[in-house]
């Protein structure tokens, strides 16, 4: 009787296209391992909505394996390599597989890992399920890392995946099965339920991605191009928290999008560049491992930041700048555990720019906000808004957040989805109501100062302190 194979799943909570899976499956019995470890993952243990998505994205896979006739291990740990070492002695198992993460903690902790196993005697080995090519394998001609997207795609886009996906492994039986720990005992879900809107607007775990990456190929991958920007449409994939807990993997969304009937056309390359953006993020955090922290632009380590920002800092936080655009992204965010892109970028150049905010704080509120937060797509966003980041926009291009808001929501309906007390202005005021007449205020009986505050940051005004803020550092 072969040996038992651990598999130790991380954030690739799936069964297809899951090589570390398939791989331990042709071998012989499989025991599938989740370590729950959050000391080991530096500064950056999961936030309060990650969370939530990674209770329920454990129960779904734990019922997935047990249709199949296998099981989830959980267990609670400070250690892994001792969970790992404890559960080969309980099994008798002789190899251990896991797929690959690139957090710098989790790189130098899989390293040391893999080093004391087979120093054990065990066999240890890791896999790629993360990414469509590992960072090292996408290299400048001349040698080196990319710090530009578009020859980053170039080549990337021409060497495609590293592999098909892989199906869903058929497990062999296996009858003596260590003890673990229910999720719950894991504390994941907050105390105060603050999540409970996120409940009907996500289904995690891997059925949830697949149906959600299916509905978007049907529905809205025609028109995704000219299409993405607007946040009052649904019509992006919402993909995100799906991709970072690895319940669908980018080779298994490459080759269904080039399966599909648009492939080839603008909006799928479109949509494939995007997903393109998540691997180069990747790929700058692989090479940076200083990216959650240290601007990549080290000039912007003595930006002169706005001192006493605190109550600013809690007005963006909870959606009452008075700026309505900014104010609908940051409620959208406390309410669904997600943003759109588009305001992404708008309700963090108000930040980091007209407030004088640093990047490290805004990233820290999405960190824990985000159902997808991830500290690769994350860390990129931040720098690439604040200026200071690889290819990121140039500093002095400052977003003005109503002719935003003019431009991607002329309707305002995004606006009075999330800040109802807009609702009633008409388009022509919604995006600067402190700008409307006051017979207009009247008649959408809206009282400013009272039911909806006035902006907390004078625009044309930060804008230029945000300018001449930048002329100190820039010949630094
Ligand atoms: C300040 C800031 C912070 C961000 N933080 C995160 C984060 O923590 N986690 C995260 O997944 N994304 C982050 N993003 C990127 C982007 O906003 C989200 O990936 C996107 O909104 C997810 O929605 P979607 O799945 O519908 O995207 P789609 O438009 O459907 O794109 C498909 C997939 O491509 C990837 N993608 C798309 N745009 C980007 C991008 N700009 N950078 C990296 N990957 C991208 C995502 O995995 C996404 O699911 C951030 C952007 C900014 C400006």
């Amino acid at each position: 009787m072969a040996r038992p194979c651990l598999v130790w799943l991380r954030r690739d909570l799936r069964l297809a296209d899951n090589p570390a899976l398939h791989a331990a499956a042709s071998r012989g019995p499989v025991i599938p391992v989740y370590l729950h470890a959050p000391t080991e993952q530096d500064d950056w243990p999961e936030g309060g909505a990650s969370r939530w998505w990674l209770h329920h994205s454990l129960e779904r896979l734990g019922a997935s394996l047990v249709q199949r006739q296998s099981q989830l291990i959980i267990r609670r740990c400070g250690d892994s390599l001792e969970a790992l070492r404890e559960l080969a002695r309980e099994t008798g198992a002789g190899t251990v597989y896991w797929n690959r993460l690139y957090e710098p903690a989790a790189i130098a902790r899989d390293r040391r890992i893999k080093t004391a196993l087979r120093e054990d005697g065990l066999e240890a080995a890791s896999f790629n399920a993360r990414l469509l090519r590992e960072p090292w394998e996408v290299r400048k001609q001349e040698g080196g890392s990319y710090r530009a997207f578009t020859p980053f795609w170039r080549n990337l886009r021409k060497l495609g995946p590293d592999s098909a996906p892989l199906d869903v492994p058929r497990l062999p039986t296996h009858d003596h099965w260590p003890t673990g720990e229910a999720i719950a005992d894991l504390d994941l879900l907050p105390a105060i339920p603050w999540y409970r809107g996120f409940e009907p607007c996500w289904t995690p775990g891997e059925d949830g991605a697949q149906q959600r990456l299916d509905a978007f190929l049907r529905e809205r991958l025609s028109g995704y191009g000219g299409q993405r920007d607007l946040p009052a449409c649904d019509s992006t994939s919402g993909l995100s928290p799906h991709l970072h807990f690895g319940e669908i993997g980018p080779r298994q969304v490459w080759a269904s999008v080039q399966a599909s009937r648009l492939a080839g056309s603008g909006d799928a390359e479109k949509f494939l560049a995007e997903v393109g953006w998540r691997e180069f993020a990747h790929h700058l955090l692989y090479h940076n491992p200083g990216m959650p922290t240290q601007p990549l632009d080290r000039r912007f380590e003595d930006f002169p930041w706005a001192r006493d920002a605190d109550d600013a800092l809690e007005a963006w936080q909870h959606g009452r700048t008075g700026i309505p655009i900014v104010d609908a992204g940051m409620r959208q965010l406390w309410e669904t555990g997600w943003m759109h892109n588009r305001v992404r970028m708008i309700v963090g150049s108000l930040l980091t720019k007209n407030l004088r905010i640093p990047w490290q704080r805004g990233e820290a509120w999405f960190w824990d906000t985000l159902v997808d937060a991830d500290l690769a797509n994350n860390s990129m966003g931040w720098q690439w808004i604040q200026g200071c980041g690889a290819d990121a926009a140039p500093y002095f291009r400052i977003f003005n957040p109503v002719r935003q808001g003019e431009r991607f929501d002329p309707d305002g309906d995004y606006v009075r989805r999330w800040v109802p007390e807009l609702g009633k202005l008409p388009a022509e005021h919604i995006h600067q109501p402190w700008k409307a007449p006051g017979s207009a205020l009247e008649q959408a009986g809206l009282r400013l100062g009272s039911d909806y505050p006035p902006p907390i940051v004078d625009l044309k005004e930060s804008r230029q302190q945000a300018l001449d803020a930048y002329q100190q550092i820039k010949n630094g």
